[in-house]
């Protein structure tokens, strides 16, 4: 199942981008994955046009009780996004800490968004801890429910072939400062190098000027630099 949606979605580049889901067929290799974190309906105006021209898909884990909320995506828009080669994969129902919840209301978000995914047709290959937060319960209870990997947040690092799968590193994006740019570019010249995977987290996507007043947000331009920077690797082999 996995390989036959990674083929549908993997594409082929100096570093390779591609969503959680086609990782057993890459996972070791250079390569980058874009995540787009809590459902925003920004990326579907910002972020899946740039992506798609490119010719790349990317990973949305929206939580389902914002699902069509004002300002998120709705689940035709996630099934649309799924049926066009991206991964969508839950990320709780309400966006809790999951170590902080007791066994019962930890399982109800867990298996709850995975239930809803599965009765709105949609396939739910791996998770996103919410506030990257989980533990040995937590990760206990995903395998239970048939998740294949899990992803945390603000990890900061590269994931290699030894990473643990239920405890990928990821970089959340912040807003357009330069510093930043030069950051990811780094990024992924060294999963290049290395042969790592670097996973990007991305929320809100505002036009600017951003005031940093909601860090977990970058402008369409800084988006667009990512993938520009991703296609001239390419283009230079
Ligand atoms: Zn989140």
């Amino acid at each position: 199942m996995c390989f036959r949606f990674a083929s549908r979605c993997v594409v082929r580049l100096a570093v390779l981008v591609f969503t959680l889901a086609a990782s057993p067929s890459v996972f070791g290799q250079g390569a980058v994955s874009f995540n787009f974190d809590d459902g925003y309906c920004d990326s579907l105006i910002h972020a899946v046009w740039r992506l798609e021209k490119a010719g790349f898909r990317a990973t949305f884990y929206p939580h389902t009780s914002e699902i069509g909320k004002f300002g998120h995506m709705t689940w035709q828009d996630l099934r649309t996004l799924a049926a066009k080669g991206h991964e969508v994969s839950p990320h709780t129902v309400n966006h809790l800490d999951l170590t902080t919840l007791p066994l019962t209301g930890m399982q109800a978000e867990i298996f709850g968004s995975r239930n809803e995914f599965i009765s709105e047709k949609l396939r739910a290959y791996s998770f996103a801890y919410p506030e990257g937060e989980y533990n040995v319960a937590v990760v206990a209870e995903l395998k239970r429910a048939a998740f294949l990997f899990a992803r945390g947040a603000d990890d900061y690092d590269l994931n290699s072939a030894a990473t643990d799968r239920w405890a990928l590193y990821s970089h959340s994006l912040v807003y357009n400062a330069t510093i930043e740019i030069e950051e990811v570019k780094k990024n992924i010249l060294r999963a290049k190098q290395e042969n790592a995977w670097y996973i990007m987290v991305i929320h809100e996507i505002k036009p600017g000027p951003l005031d940093g007043s909601r860090p977990y947000t970058v402008t369409p331009e800084f988006l667009q630099t990512v993938i520009n920077f991703l296609v001239q690797m390419h283009e230079i082999g």
